[in-house]
């Protein structure tokens, strides 16, 4: 008996693929209609803008920032702040966009999100007033961009063991140390750095064309690589005394700023997990193998039905955590469950959705390996999985197990 002995007659093989199957519970329906709108303006951009382009960035190991301006004029960048040409859209609204620009790539949602979520949220929330009409409007229309640094060399999880130090010459600031894995570092005219003082870890407005700052790329990345990775280094940078806004003072600031972008992560996921799913949803129904479409066979089906359960379970926690969010109810640890979750999930599908594939899952001429790669680096930034698993595990028990 040869293989194609069991080959099912093709006649008997009916195909009939769901038209939005990537939203199998139709979650859609629990968007307002402003929220749709706001789904819908941004959809275009990816296919049109970013498609197109990310296969050469991704080899590149670059990001065209010509991209920006673009999508601020959608209105994607800060798009959950109020006032300063911010679009002052609600998190539910913030999160579907995060999941469209995701779906494209996960370098295109982190430059959202560093952008909107820590640069920008840092200014609009603590910098002084001058600072924030300086910056904000032209941030939003994407004219200007920005970064944030926070990690460095030896502090990664631990960034109280930051080392780069701000210290009093005259009125002015003077900052020396090193920032690494800086999202946008290169691109950014504008960074909210943070260094130790005599008074604690403070947050300080630093503008890119200061004397003594300087931001050099990260290469050999083999993950996130349609974005731009840099090094700061602070080399005796003098600032202003008004480039420290006076209340972003201590840790806790930028850790709830984290809490802004992480947010943002948890729906972002499951954009990467809707390209994954859908990629391969329409190879498995065209793809023969054994005289059917591989889509036929039963352990597709079972990758195929984990797929939608992730995606569901996984959109839905995302969507609760906006409700929670926009009612001001959503607490940290929340957010960090969101985050861990989806992430876990979101490479859950990538992982099977690559196996689908078969040889050409390992190119870049399908989006799958490419997401599985970049999903790697949002394991790991904006708090690894095992501080968000830790973050739950002291919510749970009142034990801190992380120090
Ligand atoms: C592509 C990319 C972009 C990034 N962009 C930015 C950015 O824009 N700005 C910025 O400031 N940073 C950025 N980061 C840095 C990122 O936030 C850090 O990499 C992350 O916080 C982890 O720090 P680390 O790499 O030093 O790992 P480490 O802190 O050295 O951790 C290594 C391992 O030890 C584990 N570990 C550490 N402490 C504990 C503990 N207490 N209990 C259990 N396990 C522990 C971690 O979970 C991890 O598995 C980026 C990183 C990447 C990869």
């Amino acid at each position: 008996m040869s293989n194609t002995d069991f080959a099912v007659p093709l006649a008997t093989v009916r195909i009939r693929r769901s038209p939005e199957t990537a939203d199998f519970l139709g979650l859609d329906s629990l968007l307002t209609d402003d929220e749709r709108m706001i789904r819908d303006n941004i959809r275009a951009f990816v296919p049109e803008q970013l498609l197109p382009h990310v296969c050469e960035w991704f080899e590149r190991d670059a990001l065209d920032p010509g991209i920006v301006p673009e999508l601020g004029t959608l209105g994607g960048l800060g798009m959950h702040l109020q006032g300063y040409a911010c679009a002052g859209a609600g998190a539910v609204a913030y999160g579907v966009t995060c999941l469209k620009l995701e779906a494209g790539d996960s370098g295109l949602r982190s430059l959202a999100s560093v952008q909107g979520s820590l640069a920008m949220f840092a200014i609009w929330r603590y910098g002084s007033e001058e600072q924030k009409q300086e910056w904000l409007p032209r941030m939003a229309a994407g004219e200007a961009i920005g970064c944030f640094g926070l990690t460095e060399p030896d502090a990664g999880s631990d960034p109280a063991a930051m080392r780069t130090c701000a210290r009093r010459g005259g009125d002015d600031w003077v900052l020396n140390g090193t920032k690494m894995w800086i999202t946008n570092g290169s691109i950014a005219e504008v960074a909210v750095v943070w260094a130790r003082t005599d008074d604690g870890i403070r947050g300080f407005v630093v503008s890119s064309d200061m004397p003594g700052f300087d931001a050099q790329d990260l290469h050999g990345k083999l993950s996130l690589r349609a974005s731009v990775t840099s090094e700061l280094i602070l080399d005796d940078c003098r600032l202003p005394g008004s480039a420290m806004p006076p209340e972003a003072a201590g840790l806790s600031a930028p850790l709830s700023w984290l809490n802004e972008a992480r947010y943002g992560i948890a729906w972002g996921a499951m954009g990467a997990a809707r390209a994954c799913y859908e990629a391969v949803l329409d190879y498995g129904l065209s793809r023969r193998a054994f005289g059917k479409p591989i889509a036929a066979f039963q352990l597709t089906q079972a990758k195929l039905g984990s797929m939608v359960v992730e995606l569901s379970r996984g959109q839905l926690l995302a969507f609760h955590l906006g409700r929670l969010r926009e009612r001001g109810a959503v607490r940290p640890e929340q957010i960090s469950l969101g985050k861990l979750a989806n992430v876990d999930a979101a490479l859950a599908v990538a992982r099977d959705a690559r196996t689908i594939l078969g040889a050409n899952g390992i190119t870049l001429e399908y989006p799958v390996m490419r997401h599985a790669n970049n999903l790697e680096s949002v394991l790991t930034y904006e708090g690894t999985a095992e501080i968000h698993a830790l973050a739950v595990g002291r919510a749970v028990t009142g034990i801190p197990a992380y120090r």
